[in-house]
């Protein structure tokens, strides 16, 4: 290379920099606007900020003003429609309505909202059921704030109790105050600054402390039930320690659920032993081992031991095993039980313990062969149960609401709020902070605690220090603090009443995090957290209607929420090598196992001999259906995962990414119509999507082009979480380095869904299934594929939905060699 090209080389650098430096500063400052819109919007849907005041803002541009205006509206209509007619996939179209200085024309706006409510009721008499539930379960999860199916009207909400209050039945804010015997039990509490013994003593176990060690030398496995904070978590290991099961340097193991319930319950006992935690006392969660050779009571994750087992079948390191937490039923523990079940015929000498708090045990104690049951009889205080009058529109909103109320007309008593996740704690915390802000120093200070998984660790102890004279606590929780984690001093709980959980999807195919109502189960344990100091209160933010008619009776174990496929691997890749003799405490049905384990196999997850294979192990990581996982990692070694996983998100809200409306038909067919992409419709929902990333994720683009915007955001969140699972598993993230060639992408499909598979037949629009197929069934492209018009001779489908015909929805062209080089043992050459 010569001076003068490499100079020539640099000063070409120097004008792409110069190229490209203002389409940056571009790009950051729209980034910045939606990100300043977003911001404002959820202010003014809790009513912190109100309208008046943001549009007067002079810094408000007239474009933003505008864009403000349109998800303003957006998000009215949405909440509107859902309470219209219950029906979740309509579309609002605000700028049909709003002008360009950004004012509604009311007139317009009638006409247009009468006729997409016809619309819709006309479009809504042909979906099914499933449809509408799945749609739901959509727009539940994708609207981070709010409970979307409980919106009756837009309410804002106002700092100002007077007339703005929470309407509760058998509640009157103005005349109840707290009664004496609560001021005085708390006062009781306050006053007895206890010291570690005894507060050890105090606890309801305690009484029963040689009870229960007799009945665990008697019995090699006790099922041990025991009311939230009546001290089994914490106190049982030492028990066992104190009574000489540890001697030896043999361990006291005790799982947990959920990670920061390890940690904070390890911290505790080391405190209360006097020693220093990671010694005597550790704990162990995915990433993080805090414990040494000398520790002999060791909390840790339910998945954390189940690695153990792989490299110690016997577990021989314990002497003691304690099953906490058995009524979560996460999938964890439900394979430890089968585990430990059969690890205790081999070791007569391991004792095995299985706590819960729900009194419904006689499940656990019948699986384990009529294991006796020791009941800790609790004494918890009454709590009285208040239901709102009507249903909340917003319970974000009301939970501040009430605790703002709460605060102001009770004298004493914690406050623990029970919230799905890290997001809404923070917004609640914001608004809190806010609220108090506002009223300075005409309220007494509000200390606010969140808790929730990714909470740093110096962060969690701020819940359990005591509440300074004069000032109350407020905690903001997930349904950690339901039974995992007790919190002494709560006087008040206020239930919103959801939760959120791991949810499979056979339809979709995916695994996702979902916010949906929690069971009524769950809602007495969360009521229970205020009975602990005194009668206690528990404000729940739903109606009573809601309660008996909208909650499952119990919360179905994860197991049955999670794909079997998945379910099969994760045994697999701890050891299990006869998963249909496993014993399940819920078992699948005998014939869903087998054809998971033979789909595994023609996948490649499993070995001829039944074994993890090395791609098997990787699938395993993924909460995917197994066709999924593969399509993923194969995307690798074609090079084009980011394209992969975009496509997959897509798919994921496939059945309503266009939008129709009666009186666009034809705009809206040709906006579709020129999304179309060569390949089929995989290729068309990328190509929607990458140009929805091109304008910056604009609402709209999706306006103009009859795209579902609420779809696409539900996509960009399915997206971010396969991107931090590619992540975490290592799959290194590429786009496809030469987008005209789409054979990459196609190929990828190929290695997860080659049992997805068709051939056209002769003379007609038929097709029939390659293999995995009944003999002579005939399949059908979908009318809405845009393959529909020109039948490829080989497709491959997403999904074979049954109606009038079976048709195959979301295909994609293929070509039959691919199959043979995908799945070599399921195709040979001649078909
Ligand atoms: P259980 O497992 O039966 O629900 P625990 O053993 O978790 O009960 O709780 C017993 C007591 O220990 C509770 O009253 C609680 O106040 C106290 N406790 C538990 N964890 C901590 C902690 N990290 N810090 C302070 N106190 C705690
Ligand atoms: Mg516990």
């Amino acid at each position: 290379e010569s001076e003068t090209t490499k100079r020539r080389n640099l000063a070409d650098d120097a004008e792409a920099r110069k190229k490209v430096l203002p389409d940056i500063r571009e790009r950051s400052r729209q980034e910045y606007l939606r990100d300043r819109t977003d911001k404002q919007m959820k202010m003014l849907e809790l009513g912190i900020l109100d309208e008046d005041t943001l549009f007067k803002d002079e810094k408000l541009t007239k474009k933003e003003k505008k864009e403000l205006e349109l998800k303003k509206e957006t998000l009215r209509l949405t909440k509107e429609r859902l309470s219209l007619s219950g029906k979740t996939d309509d579309y609002a179209m605000p700028e049909d309505y709003i002008t360009e200085k950004g004012k509604i024309d009311k007139k317009k706006k009638e006409s247009v909202l009468y006729q997409r409510y016809e619309e819709d009721r006309d479009q809504h008499r042909f979906v099914t059921d499933q449809d509408q539930w799945e749609q739901n379960q959509i727009v539940k999860s994708q609207l981070k704030v709010g409970a979307q199916d409980r919106i009756k009207q837009e309410e804002q909400y106002e700092y100002v109790f007077d007339d703005q209050s929470i309407e509760f039945l058998n509640w009157d804010w103005k005349s109840n105050s707290q009664d004496d015997e609560i001021m005085a039990k708390i006062d009781e509490a306050e006053k007895k600054a206890k010291t570690i013994e005894e507060t050890r003593k105090s606890l309801p176990i305690y009484a029963f402390r040689d009870e229960l060690l007799n009945a665990i030398e008697e019995f090699q496995v006790l099922v041990i039930v025991g009311e939230t904070g009546s001290g089994k978590t914490t106190q049982l290991p030492q028990y066992l320690y104190e009574s000489g099961y540890t001697k030896g340097g043999k361990k006291v193991g005790c799982t947990q659920p959920r990670r920061v319930a390890a940690m904070s319950v390890a911290a505790r006992v080391s405190e209360e032993m006097g020693v220093k935690l990671g010694y005597e006392v550790g704990y162990s969660i995915r990433f993080e081992d805090c414990t040494s050779d000398k520790t002999i009571i060791k909390y840790m994750t339910d998945g954390m031991l189940l690695r153990e087992f792989l490299t110690e079948p016997l577990l021989d390191g314990y002497n003691c095993l304690i099953i906490d937490e058995a009524h979560e039923r996460t999938l964890h523990t439900d394979v430890l039980f089968g585990l430990v079940k059969d690890i205790a015929r081999s070791r007569p000498d391991l004792k095995l313990l299985i706590s819960s708090a729900t009194l419904d045990a006689q499940k656990f104690a019948d699986y384990f062969d009529g294991a006796p049951i020791f009941s800790i009889p609790g004494k918890p205080y009454p709590v009285q149960i208040c239901y709102t009058k009507s249903p909340e529109a917003n319970y974000i909103g009301a939970a501040v609401t009430t605790v703002m109320q709460l605060h102001i007309t009770q004298q004493k008593g914690d406050i623990l709020v029970f919230l799905t996740g890290q997001e809404e704690i923070e917004t609640v915390q914001e608004s809190l902070q806010q609220a108090c802000r506002v009223l300075g120093s005409k309220i007494r200070e509000l200390i606010i605690c969140p808790i929730y998984a990714n909470l740093p660790p110096d962060m969690q102890g701020k819940i359990f220090e005591p509440t300074p004279p004069g000032a109350r606590k407020v905690i903001l929780a997930t349904n950690i603090a339901e039974t995992s984690i007790t919190i002494d001093g709560v006087s008040f709980v206020i239930d919103p009443g959801f939760v959120k959980q791991n949810f499979y999807s056979a339809k979709t195919r995916l695994e996702t995090l979902e916010v949906v109502t929690c069971s009524r189960a769950s809602a007495t344990q969360r009521a229970g957290r205020a009975g602990r100091v005194g009668p206690g209160h528990c404000f729940r933010l739903y109606t009573k209607h809601a309660y008996a008619n909208e909650m499952e009776e119990n919360n179905v174990p994860e197991i049955k929420r999670t794909n079997l496929g998945n379910v099969v691997l994760t045994l697999k890749s701890i050891g299990i090598r006869d998963v249909m003799s496993f014993e399940f405490m819920d078992p699948p049905h005998e014939q869903a196992l087998i054809s998971a384990l033979k789909d595994l196999s023609d996948l490649g997850a499993l070995n001829n001999e039944g074994e993890l294979t090395k791609l098997g192990r990787r699938m395993a990581e993924y909460p995917l259906d197994p066709m999924l996982s593969k399509t993923i990692i194969n995307s690798e070694k074609y090079h084009c995962s980011e394209d992969v996983i975009s496509i997959i998100s897509m798919l994921n809200v496939q059945s309503s990414v266009f939008y129709r409306p009666k009186d666009k038909k034809f705009h809206a067919d040709k906006a579709r119509q020129n999304f179309t992409k060569p390949g089929g419709d995989h290729l068309t929902l990328l190509n929607v999507w990458e140009q929805w990333v091109d304008t910056n994720y604009s609402l709209h683009w999706c306006h103009e082009n009859f795209i579902v915007y609420r779809s696409m955001t539900r996509a960009r969140d399915v997206r971010d979480q396969l991107v931090s699972l590619c992540e975490r598993t290592e799959v290194k993230l590429e786009s496809n380095p030469n987008p005209a060639d789409i054979v990459p992408i196609q190929k990828s499909f190929v290695a997860g869904f080659f049992m997805n598979t068709a051939r056209l037949l002769p003379f007609g629009d038929s097709y029939q299934k390659i293999k995995f197929g009944e003999a002579g069934r005939r399949i059908y492209i979908h009318p809405s594929s845009s393959l529909f018009q020109t039948p490829p001779k080989w497709v491959l489908y997403y999904e074979l939905v049954a109606t009038q015909k079976d048709y195959m929805r979301q295909v994609m062209e293929i070509q039959p060699q691919w199959l043979v080089e995908a799945a070599p043992t399921c195709y040979t050459k001649a078909e």
